[in-house]
């Protein structure tokens, strides 16, 4: 058997384990990467010095791939999780000796199932190598005639694109692992500044001797969505009927529940579009106040509830909550967590308690976070191939064929949204005699309607524009006016506090939409905005 047949064994060699680690697209996308494992074996070195060097070279990465396959699996299998998960990461950035001897005892089956895959398959690595490296002599070198060459070509070409593409790559064992161990590291060093974070920012709480007034809420619901953009909800007059149940309950009960017209997002992402949320407004640097470590030093028990996997949310607000429940494992735009999720976790929050323990609890939505697709069922898709009035506006105003697509996607993600949102409501009216209830988005999204682009945009009114829905007995006494006022959300931590009926000094009436003292002042946007629009 010439070398490169030999060589073609050698990549054959880590696919058991590629086939159990990963699956869908990710399982083509590391078959590509692990190329760079074996075609180089196919043209032998001429000396027999160079070719042990590109046989320990290839054996190298080949075990790099499978301990990778086995790590990811173990992780996969027990967790659903990946390595770069908010849980695994701070799980390791936060582990001692004693916890890690435990957690061996406690999963040792699957380990083993993993290790024995992967460690059985660098045998065979071993083996098919040593004898790639006895037959590669001068005289039988690559493969001639035509198709073997096309074929190579191809393979080739196949591995320059997906080293060239970055989240490709950054699967690429030899990039990831580094990366990782940087992560973990970086994060054991914060670990202790965001201990300490937290612990002052309960002093400095319980430094304002917060009160509560005894008619404020038995329990607060904050549902935090992401990515939601209010001119594309029909509460808000959008055409197409992405909100229906929202919509109903307005119509039915539109006395305690009232829909904002118009609200902004002080940024076009989540990290910075939280911290100022959480922080009544004011910059990092300055000694600032966090509505959470607020509420409880008040009295009020705190829940975080989350679908999103965000290990700078994590630290920075979750982990001020008295209980925390993390659903989604999977970071970025690939997580396939629906939202739903959340809802049996909030039913347990509500019911938790004798009645008599006031509760603040935030439920962090992925809403329609890109990819919209992943953020609905398949089966849940209204406005999957629609050719409406929407679709022919946005052909008429020059809109590629895949933002209509993605248009048609993010709407169907709206929809599903629509019945999450709307469970949550129903859910705390249904635990809770003297509920609040408030719905926000963290910022909004571009879809189609200003440029040819989908997704978070920094450089449109529309990358900011979102809804503020409000339902409880204080609505009553909202009247019409008010709901036509701009509102900022980096300010809505103070009338949050008076949502919650907590008085403290750092309250300033002035930012607070629905106190008479209100003044608005437009945030600073990278663009202008009619915030009347
Ligand atoms: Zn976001």
């Amino acid at each position: 058997m010439p070398p490169w047949q030999w060589a073609t064994l050698v990549g054959l060699s880590l696919l058991p384990a590629l086939v159990l680690a990963f699956d869908g697209t990710r399982f083509w996308q590391l078959l590509v990467l692990s190329l760079s494992t074996w075609l180089w074996l196919v043209w032998p070195s001429v000396g027999a010095r160079r070719r042990t060097l590109q046989l320990v070279l290839a054996g190298a990465i080949g075990t790099s791939f499978l301990i990778d396959a086995g790590v990811r699996g173990f992780l996969w299998q027990t967790y659903g999780a990946l390595p770069d998960s908010s849980m695994v990461v701070t799980a390791l950035a936060n582990t001692s000796a004693i916890e890690a001897r435990e957690f061996v005892l406690a999963y040792w089956p699957g380990m083993l199932t993993w290790a024995l895959l992967s460690l059985s398959s660098m045998g065979l690595l071993a083996l098919l190598l040593s004898r790639w490296r006895r037959v590669a002599t001068r005289q039988s070198a690559a493969p001639r005639g035509n198709w073997p060459t096309i074929l190579l070509l191809t393979i080739l070409l196949m591995l320059a694109v997906a080293l060239s593409i970055k989240p490709w790559r950054k699967f690429h064992p030899l990039v990831f692992w580094p990366g990782w161990t940087k992560q973990i590291v970086a994060t054991r060093a914060n670990w202790n500044n965001a201990h300490l974070q937290r612990a002052d920012l309960a002093r400095r709480a319980s430094e304002q001797r917060p009160s509560l007034s005894a008619n404020g809420p038995d329990t607060m619901v904050l549902v935090i969505s992401d990515s939601v953009n209010r001119q594309h909800l029909s509460l808000y007059g959008y055409p197409r009927q992405t909100t229906p149940r929202l919509a109903a309950r307005q119509q039915h009960d539109g006395k305690s529940f009232k829909a904002f017209r118009h609200a902004w997002s002080s940024d076009a992402s989540t990290i910075p579009a939280l911290d100022k949320l959480f922080h009544f407004g004011e910059p990092a640097g300055v000694p600032r106040h966090h509505l959470l470590a607020l509420a409880s030093a008040a009295g009020y028990q705190t829940w975080w509830i989350s679908n999103h996997d965000d290990l700078a949310v994590d630290l920075q607000h979750a982990q001020l909550a008295r209980h925390r429940t993390m659903l989604n494992k999977v970071p970025g735009r690939s997580a396939a967590s629906l939202d739903r999720a959340v809802l049996p976790v909030l039913e347990e929050a509500l019911r938790y308690g004798d009645g008599k323990t006031r509760k603040l609890i935030v439920v962090h939505l992925l809403g329609t976070h890109p990819h919209y697709r992943l953020r609905h069922p398949p089966e849940n898709a209204p406005f999957k191939g629609a050719q409406d009035h929407v679709v022919k506006q946005l052909e008429q105003n020059g809109r590629s064929a895949r933002t209509r697509e993605l248009r048609n996607d993010y709407d169907s993600a709206l929809h599903f949204h629509d019945h999450v949102v709307d469970q949550t409501l129903t859910l705390t009216r249904r635990y809770c005699k003297n509920a609040g209830w408030l719905f926000v988005s963290d910022h909004g999204q571009e879809v189609g309607s200003v440029s040819d682009h989908a997704g978070h945009s920094a450089s449109s009114a529309d990358g900011y524009r979102i809804p503020l829905l409000i339902w409880g007995a204080p609505m009553r006494d909202v009247p019409d006016p008010l709901l036509n006022r701009p509102i900022r959300s980096d300010w809505l931590g103070h009338s949050l506090t008076r949502l919650l009926g907590l008085q403290w000094a750092g309250y300033r009436p002035e930012r607070d939409f629905l106190a008479p003292d209100y003044r608005w002042q437009p945030p600073r946007h990278p663009v202008r905005i009619d915030y009347l629009s």
